[in-house]
């Protein structure tokens, strides 16, 4: 036992002399999964109820997406923008099929960031430059998404940031209303917000939004990097409120475990960008298109955006009733655990430690984001774990 603890001691000492320390220090070192099952360099087991952050959706080593990847790998790498091929026309189609509308146009990148720079750019194109966003919200680390994001702890460092975006609290309508005119660009919107903790907006919210951007011709983008791809319950997260917005930012789940981004255009708004106006080496590359074609066809096939919805309601009903929990919010497999105090870090390691791996966006929420194509079992399994360490952390 002594012999596999200085091996993991040994890798975080080479991550410590090789590596930056922004991301601090990682927690584990993982050497191999299987569905949601990961083993670290000492041969633990853990649940993987995080999911590579909302982006694993069919687990780890699916064989749909191992037999897709390999295949594209084995026929045609990476050929730039300058070439066409089968699988990034393929994709684009499935996505307008998804999203249900023939006017929308797809630009693809690698990253949730890219994808809302893309989204950025592509607003400036309506002449205006002004930009409403939320508070609390989250978009990306780049200079462009980092000025949309509403979280000054991110932000305050990095000062200046892009002039012209303003910030209203999230679920406000009215404050909403005051900021947005007709010198606005585009108003940028979370579904949920995901990194802020799971948050909702009020019944209603996107539809106001909506109709405030009707009235002012500003683009209304929505943010579904973390709420697209069937993890809600619906492919995009908005339409749990009926609305169709102008742009859409997709990335995480899209490619089903590889890097890939994309920023969808409807209406008018899908003809901004003229040739020239943007662009990335690596975006809708085969090998990520065939990983987002299988996944795509394996969560149709096995009917997973119902599923997650019934798993939603299994995890509710057991964890909303348990001492110490406010509440349980989010939607399909995207859950925020609201405890009665700051103890989510706590909760966090003493899961870990159980063999259960969540996270603790902030001190008292934790974020539950599995593979869609988690089992009863292992929601049980999951149930159980996170009983036993609130019990433990209550009385301990
Ligand atoms: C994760 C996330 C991003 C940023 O995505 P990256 O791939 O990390 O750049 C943007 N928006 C939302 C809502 C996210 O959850």
């Amino acid at each position: 036992m002594k012999g596999v603890k200085k091996v993991s001691q040994n890798y975080a000492t080479r991550w410590q002399s090789a590596l930056q320390s922004n991301y601090g220090q990682p927690a584990l070192t993982l050497v191999s999964g299987k569905g949601l099952t990961l083993v670290d360099c000492e041969g633990n087991h853990y649940l993987d109820f995080l999911g590579g952050i909302a982006t694993n959706l069919l687990g780890h080593a699916h064989p749909a997406i191992t037999a897709a990847v390999r295949k594209q790998i084995g026929t045609l790498g990476h050929v730039s923008n300058f070439y066409m091929h089968p699988g990034v026309i393929a994709l684009a189609e499935k996505l307008k099929e998804l999203v249900g509308d023939d006017s929308a146009r797809v630009f693809f990148c690698n990253s949730g960031a890219e994808a809302n720079e893309a989204a950025l750019k592509l607003s400036r194109r309506t002449g205006r430059t002004r930009i409403v966003a939320t508070d609390g919200s989250f978009h990306g680390r780049t200079m462009g998404a980092l000025s949309l994001t509403g979280q000054p702890a991110k932000r305050d460092p990095f000062k200046p940031l892009l002039r012209g975006i303003t910030h209203v609290p999230f679920g406000d309508l009215a404050a909403m209303k005051r900021k947005v005119t007709r010198r606005t660009a585009m108003v940028i919107i979370e579904p949920i917000m995901g990194e802020a903790g799971v948050v909702m907006p009020p019944v209603g919210y996107l539809r106001g939004v909506r109709e405030i951007c009707n009235c002012t011709g500003a683009l209304m983008v929505v943010d579904a990097v973390q709420t697209g791809m069937g993890r809600t319950g619906q492919w995009f997260g908005y339409e749990h409120e009926g609305i169709t917005p102008d742009v859409i930012t997709l990335a995480k789940g899209l490619g089903a475990g590889l890097p890939l981004g994309a920023m969808i255009a409807l209406g008018d708004a899908a003809h901004l960008f003229q040739p020239g106006d943007h662009g990335t080496t690596f975006g809708g590359n085969p090998v990520s298109c065939a990983s987002a074609l299988a996944g795509i066809e394996v969560l149709e096939k096995k009917n997973l955006l119902a599923q997650a919805c019934k798993h939603e309601a299994t995890i509710k009903s057991a964890i909303a009733v348990l001492p110490g929990v406010r509440e349980v919010r989010g939607q399909g497999l995207l859950l925020g655990i609201v405890l009665d105090n700051e103890i989510a870090v706590d909760v966090r390691n003493a899961l870990q430690a159980a063999g259960v791996l969540v996270n603790a966006p902030n001190s008292n929420v934790i974020r539950i984001a599995p593979a869609l194509t988690v089992s009863a079992a292992q929601i049980k399994k999951f149930i159980a774990a996170f009983a036993k360490a609130m019990a433990e952390i209550h009385h301990g």
